[in-house]
């Protein structure tokens, strides 16, 4: 069989047949529904470019994978370079970019986060955070938030708040509890002699970008203080400059026990997460250091890839461009949504993660599709279908948020017409 020129309808085609048979039916049904029916062939700062060489804005960053854009330079070359020498490691002898990589994140992270685990996602990271809360308390009981989103695995799974992902793979882990976002009082109230740690989002991403009150944060590190009960922070999606600052916690002021990472971490360029915690809490490592670990975890490709990422994060002064640009791109959407007070119900974000709240789940994916007509990537978030997240890399510019900002009004304005 022979395979049809890329460039070809028939390359699309097949590729989505393929979906179909071999990967998921739905999935394929789901992705053609939204309008987005090409196969993605190659990614170059903020456009992705299919096999038939429409270019497409990025929007949506892989969900926050993409802050350095696509393909940047440095990392592809870090990981080019790394790949020819030694791309895994034999986990005999030390590896010298997880050592220097660990070193980094140390210096870089917020309070007294000392030690890293290095794991390949952030569900893994964490279900590892989730481990070390237990085994440094001795406890077992968790509480999470209603809307938090941690990750589909078991653990992580267990952590978040939204039933319909939930309920499918019932039972699941024990002694976890979910109380309201941006409520110290709620999460107090959960609180029993048995509580291990409290797990949050500083922003909650996936429950569509809800941004606590100032004093949230502040509040739950107090709390935890007073009551001896960790607090872990999931910066998986926040974490690297996203919301204009390094680590979205800063901005409180506040670090937590343990902290989760990955996606943008590995510079869209290779998957990496990892978990970090104080010394306080990593000490219970100590008479057993593989009581946790991971074949992949740590290859010298993602941590070449994560280091490279550091550099440019820094060289680029990412954060404070996201806090800039975010700025303008929440003022320009709040602008326009101004125009459909009955369609739009709130605009909010944080730096370069903004969700715009429609009144109807069928509006919003009709205004994703509207985006996927004029070549414009976005999504709903995945606890909160009548939110579209815009995540755009870190690197957008001004004519890109104008086009967005424009091709934002169309979207809205021809669902509109559409529903008259
Ligand atoms: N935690 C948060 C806050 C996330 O947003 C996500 C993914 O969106 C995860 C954990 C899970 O990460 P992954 O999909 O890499 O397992």
């Amino acid at each position: 069989m022979t395979t049809p020129d890329p460039a070809t309808a028939a390359f699309v085609d097949e590729t989505i047949a393929k979906y179909r048979k071999y990967i998921s039916p739905g999935l394929a049904n789901l992705m053609d529904f939204v309008g987005f029916h090409g196969v993605e062939w190659r990614g170059e700062g903020m456009s992705v470019y299919d096999s038939q060489g429409q270019a497409y804005l990025d929007f949506l960053g892989g969900y926050g994978v993409f802050a350095l854009g696509h393909a940047h330079p440095k990392v592809v070359a870090a990981v080019q370079a790394q790949a020819a020498r030694l791309p895994m490691s034999s986990r005999v002898l030390f590896n010298r970019p997880a050592a220097d990589l660990a070193e980094r994140l140390a210096a870089l992270a917020p309070g007294n986060l000392q030690y890293t685990f290095f794991c390949n996602s952030g569900t893994e990271a964490v279900e590892g955070a989730l481990k070390l809360a237990r085994l440094a308390t001795g406890k077992t009981e968790i509480i999470g938030t209603v809307g938090g989103f941690h990750g589909k695995t078991y653990g992580g799974l267990s952590a978040s708040g939204r039933e319909v992902y939930r309920a499918p793979f019932a039972p699941l882990l024990p002694d976890f509890s979910h109380v309201p976002f941006n409520d110290v009082a709620a999460v107090a109230a959960a609180i029993t002699p048995r509580t291990a740690a409290v797990i949050v989002e500083p922003v909650q991403g996936e429950n569509g970008v809800i941004v606590p009150d100032d004093d949230y944060l502040p509040g739950l590190r107090k709390l935890c203080d007073d009551t001896g009960v960790l607090l872990i922070l999931d910066e998986v999606q926040t974490g690297f400059g996203r919301t204009g600052t390094m680590f979205a916690c800063e901005r409180w002021g506040i670090a937590p026990d343990i902290m989760a990472i990955a996606k943008a971490l590995g510079g869209g360029v290779m998957p990496i997460g990892a978990f970090m915690g104080t010394p306080a809490v990593w000490k219970v490592f100590e008479p057993n250091p593989l009581l946790h670990s991971s074949t992949f975890g740590g290859n010298e490709l993602a941590c070449a890839a994560a280091l490279a990422t550091l550099d440019v994060i820094e060289e680029e002064n990412l954060p404070a461009r996201a806090a800039v640009m975010g700025t303008r791109l929440l003022s320009g959407i709040r602008a326009v949504a101004e125009k459909y007070p009955g369609t739009i119900t709130e605009v909010r974000g944080l730096g370069l993660l903004v969700g715009v709240e429609f009144t109807d789940r069928d509006i919003a994916a009709l205004v994703i599709a509207g985006f996927a007509q004029q070549q414009i990537f976005a999504a709903y978030t995945l606890n909160n279908p009548c939110v579209i997240r815009l995540e755009p890399p870190l690197i957008v510019g001004d004519a890109e948020i104008d086009r967005v900002l424009t091709a934002f009004d169309t979207a809205v304005e021809g669902v509109l017409d559409l529903l008259a």
